[in-house]
Order: C-alpha cells, then structure tokens, then sequence
C-alpha cells in the first residue's frame, strides 16, 4: 500500500525546484517562483491520469470530503449515506459539514451493498458515498444507477484506491466526484494531502473557491484576490512541496500497483490451499491497486483459528472486526455521540433532532468481517518477508 515504500531521489528533485524559488505557496508570487507552479502541475497531472476534466488539490482526504459536499450545497439536518467499513475520515467529514451519516451494510466486495443502499435513501438523502476500501471498488456502476434513480448526486472516497480501475475507467470517475488521500500509509504518498476530482465545472469552480476563502482562480488561474466573492469558504491549500512531491509519486502509481499485483498473487496462490477459505469479490481483476489482499474463512471461530497460526508464524492478518479504526461497531465515540461542543453538535442539531446509533445495526457486515483476514500487500516484498508469510501461510493450509 505505502508510497513511502518508493521515496526516492525524483522526490528530492521535484522539491529542490521548489526550494530554488523559495515560493512554498500555489497562488501568486508571479516573478519570484520563475514559472514553477508544482500544486497546478499536479492537478492536471491527476485529471489526465484519471481521464477526469477537473482536479483540485487539497489538504487532506478528509479535506476532500468536506470539500465536495460543500460544493454539493450539503449541510444541517441533510442525510448522506455510506458504508460501515470505512475509515473514520468518510463520516466525520459528514458530521463536519453539518449531515448526519447513515451506514449501509458491505458485501462479498467489502464496499456497500447496494441492495441495503436501496432500503437507508430517504427524501433527506442529499449524498451517497461509497467507499473503495483496501484498493479494490465498490460496486460503483449499479450504486450510480440507484443515485441516478432518486436524483442524489455520488462522491466516491477513493482515498484507498488511487489507480485502481473497472474496465480501464480509473475509480473516481464514476461518481459526480471522487475524492483521494496522500496522508503516510496511501497507495501515493505527499505526507499530508488530497484531491477532489470532477468532470463538472462548476462543481470544479465551488470547490476551487471553497477550498480558498471564496477566492475564483477561474478568472485568474494562477492568483487570487480583487474579484467578487460568490460565497464563503475555508483553507484548504495544498502547498508547493506537496504539489512536488504528488508528481513524482504520481509517475510510480502504476509501477507500485504492478508490484503490489504480482506480491498479492503469490500470497493468494498460498492462501487458496487453506481449507474453506474463499477470497473477497474482486470486480475487475486487472484493475485492482492490489493494495491489500483479503480472504474469508466460513466462520469467525475458524478465522481466529488460522489467525492464530498466522501470528504463531510471525505473520499476523488484520481482522477488521476487531479494527477500533474502520468499522461500525468499534466507533464508540460515534456510537455514543462523544463531541467536544457544549450543545451536542453535531448530534443534537438545534435540540431538534438526536441521532442514535444502534451497535447491532450491521449483522451482515458484523458476521463477514469477523470472518474476513487482511493483508497489506507490500510494494517491495523482501524474500525473508514473503518466506515468512508463505510458511505461516502453509502451517494455517496444514490446520
Ligand atoms: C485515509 C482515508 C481518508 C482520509 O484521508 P486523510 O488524508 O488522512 O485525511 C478518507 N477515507 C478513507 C477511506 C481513508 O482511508
């Protein structure tokens, strides 16, 4: 999964340009940065990667969340509906902007089910926002065409899934947005960061003056200031050393997905002899960024039982069911609505509404992630690191 992985001299390079100038910020500085504007460059470096019309780069994956539902005209009292995999970024973004998150069961892809996705859209559902957890997608055609059925708009949180494709289409591109993260441990890697790509411009236009205090940079691309004001916004800047680093990452995103491919076959290949095991649905096969690799057992009992080889043999999986950070039933400050603010927001909306969120919401989600092990996939698989999990491997096949 990890970009650090392949930090490397280009990195260096791209930043030392910007050092030469001395200009850390993406606007203005028009003499002084001597025609080096990397946060621009980066942009539409990523909109042609993904076939996207639009790309705004931001703070954060989280920051691109809130960003596109603001650009949406999301806010109080408005639901938006995503799955209960995910990590917490996806539905404090929701709660930020003032909607309250509605949680959908996920399915053999470990992404939302689109048949429960049916049963949670309301006349209050604003958003969906399917997730494309641990690389892979979500089943983003069908849930596009149930949005499109009730007239609700999509954002998809790729944020895991940087490159991955269905049918050559990149993820992120199906959706009326779709949003990614930089921050330490995604496929690509700026250190903090995000983007929000779209093919509407003027969804484009609300993000890029959202994202900077309601300044337009459709008028002045490269500057900012003196022109009207069409609404409020907030600092969401991404900076120049970011901007530098994203391109040189951006040019290793396919040569680590081709790496993390061929890793995820060979441990696949040594899972496949454990008895019962069945693998996570895979859409497109050639399209997955291979990031992590997935595998169900027919119970949790027999899950725990081969995990506990795995770990016996230095080669522990991650058990989402009992992750704190990315499902449902572990997120006790949601579940119990734990906030900050004196008057309960965003829980309490104006004493007027109580959102409650019920532990036992997603038996189905509940019953296959406890069975479901995980592992990251490396970009650079040592061959001590791959003996080692191929022989934990082989002892849990030998159970
Ligand atoms: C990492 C992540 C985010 C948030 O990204 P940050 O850049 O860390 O804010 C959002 N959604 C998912 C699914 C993520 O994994």
């Amino acid at each position: 999964m990890p970009g650090f992985e392949v930090f490397g001299e280009e990195e260096k390079q791209q930043a030392l340009e910007v050092f030469a100038t001395g200009v850390l910020f993406r606007y203005e500085f028009g003499e002084q940065r001597k025609g080096v504007y990397k946060v621009r460059e980066f942009e539409q470096a990523f909109a042609q990667y993904t076939g996207a019309a639009h790309a705004q780069a931001v703070t954060s994956g989280t920051a691109a969340l809130k960003v596109a539902l603001a650009a949406l005209g999301v806010s109080i009292g408005d639901e938006v509906i995503t799955q209960g995999f995910t990590f917490v970024a996806t539905w404090e973004a929701i709660l930020d902007i003032g909607a309250i998150p509605v949680f959908t069961e996920v399915d053999q892809t470990l992404n939302m089910d689109p048949a429960d996705l049916e049963k949670k859209i309301t006349d209050k559902t604003k958003v969906i926002i399917p997730v494309h957890m641990l690389g892979a997608p979500a089943r983003i055609v069908e849930i596009k065409a149930i949005a499109d059925k009730h007239g609700i708009p999509v954002i998809e949180d790729t944020a895991q899934a940087a490159g991955a494709r269905i049918d050559g289409q990149h993820l992120g591109t199906f959706g009326d947005f779709g949003t990614f993260s930089f921050d330490s441990v995604k496929t690509m890697t700026t250190g903090e960061g995000g983007m929000v790509i779209t093919n509407n411009k003027e969804f484009w236009r609300n993000c890029s003056e959202y994202h900077d205090h309601g300044h337009d940079h459709a008028v002045n691309p490269s500057g900012r200031g003196g022109e009207g004001r069409r609404f409020i916004g907030f600092n969401y800047r991404m900076m120049e050393l970011q901007g530098a680093i994203g391109l040189a990452q951006l040019a290793k995103l396919d040569g680590m997905i081709a790496s993390q491919q061929k890793n995820k076959a060979i441990l696949k290949e040594a899972a496949a002899k454990i008895t019962g095991v069945s693998f996570r649905e895979i859409l497109d096969e050639q399209g997955d960024s291979a990031t992590f690799f997935a595998f169900m057992l027919p119970d949790k009992e027999q899950a725990a039982k081969v995990n506990q080889v795995l770990r016996n043999n230095n080669a522990g999986a991650i058990n989402f069911g009992e992750n704190s950070w990315h499902f449902y039933p572990s997120w006790e400050h949601l579940l119990e609505g734990k906030t900050l603010a004196q008057n309960g927001w965003p829980f309490e909306v104006h004493n007027k509404r109580r959102v409650i969120y019920d532990p036992e919401a997603l038996p189905a989600s509940v019953e296959l992630m406890r069975r479901t092990l995980v592992y990251q996939v490396p970009v650079n698989l040592s061959e001590s690191q791959r003996d080692t999990m191929l022989v934990a491997l082989a002892q849990a096949a030998g159970l």
